[in-house]
């Protein structure tokens, strides 16, 4: 075992300690909006796996006549990387949403598939006629499931596989976006190189899980949203990105579970939400999930009677963008609630997640 190892192995366990500390001064009952604290067993077994994942996107593929499967690269491990498309018209405006840069965030994926069904249905007709459509689900496939280069015998949840954040070789995908594409591990390069340069895009949403004692006014958050925050970026694309948030926003609040706060986040360019936006004049919207699908530390990881709820609050998120978007009414979106948006706080001291 190497020193650099060594170290972060003796890390890792005091936040094993703290994650311990948390769990037993968690509250007992759900307090506040959304899906409760500790709900239910942290259980991965009903998650997709990768293989079913492709299972299911070659059959959305055979039945929907809009929908076109790409391979845009293949993972450390080799597992093909997929992005389904709908494009109708070159000259549509295009939204891509992207999931899973983390590998330990599934939800944002089950949601991500469950849209993707619905185009297929009568659910969304017409709306596609004037809206392109790009879903990168599960970019980092081999984090999802487990088949890294590393150890991940700490992590919680029960279940034939564990979930990581990092990509097989222990790298944060989301800090890769400020690189030179040939620099870049080659899930973030697939991204880079295959879509981002490839395709004309004018908005983006990237979709996380953060963990789960973050809240606003007193009340735990369904999630967090922000908008580009880098210098580098355009005024015209941050207010996309305002007016994308302002969608987002209007549609998951009135739901009753869902509850909104500002994510505070970095003005870092090899963050997506930054980078992306500042090299590519993409408007890009981060949009952090309440809970996560697996983790070493306990106050991340989210039960599994929560699921419903947040991958809901994915479908409303894409439902939402994409009708806005093919009916123009985007551009006539409020973006004033950002100025009065609290940024959230953990109860706990948790890091946050991005
Ligand atoms: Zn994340």
């Amino acid at each position: 075992m190497s020193l650099k190892k060594k170290v972060l192995s003796v890390s890792l366990s005091s936040l094993m300690a703290l994650g311990a500390v948390s769990a037993v001064s968690m509250p007992v009952h759900a307090v506040g909006n959304g899906p409760s604290a500790g709900n239910g067993a942290i259980q991965t077994s009903i998650l997709h796996t990768y293989d079913s994942l492709v299972d299911y996107l070659k059959t959305q593929e055979a039945k929907q006549s809009a929908m076109e499967l790409e391979i845009i690269g293949q993972t450390v491990k080799g597992r093909d990387i997929y992005m389904a498309k709908y494009l109708s018209n070159p000259n549509n405006p295009t939204i891509l949403f992207l999931t899973q840069q983390h590998g330990n965030e599934q939800l944002t994926t089950e949601g991500a598939l469950e849209f993707i069904k619905h185009l297929g249905t009568g659910k969304t007709k017409g709306v596609l006629d004037n809206v392109n459509v790009l879903i990168i689900p599960m970019l980092n496939a081999d984090g999802a499931m487990g088949d890294v280069n590393f150890s991940l015998d700490n992590y919680l949840a029960d279940g034939d596989r564990h979930l990581t954040r990092y990509n097989a070789n222990y790298v944060d995908l989301n800090r890769e976006h400020d690189k030179a594409t040939n620099k870049m591990e080659p899930e973030a390069r697939a991204l880079h190189e295959n879509v981002l340069k490839k395709y004309k895009i004018d908005y983006m949403i990237d979709l996380h899980h953060q963990g789960t004692l973050s809240e606003t006014e007193g009340e735990l958050v369904s999630g967090s949203i922000l908008y580009p925050t880098t210098k580098n970026v355009k005024p015209e694309v941050l207010e996309g990105s305002k007016k994308l948030g302002s969608v987002v926003f209007n549609a998951i609040e009135p739901t009753g579970w869902g509850h909104l706060g500002k994510y505070a986040g970095e003005s870092t360019n090899n963050i997506g939400r930054n980078g992306i936006a500042a090299y590519y004049d993409i408007s890009t919207l981060l949009f952090e999930m309440r809970g996560m699908s697996d983790h070493y530390i306990k106050s991340y990881a989210i039960g599994q009677k929560s699921n419903g709820y947040l991958i809901k609050q994915t479908i409303t998120t894409l439902d939402s963008t994409v009708r806005a978007i093919a009916d123009g009414s985007i551009k006539k979106a409020d973006t004033s609630f950002w100025d009065t948006l609290p940024t959230q706080k953990s109860r706990q001291g948790e890091e946050s997640d991005e």
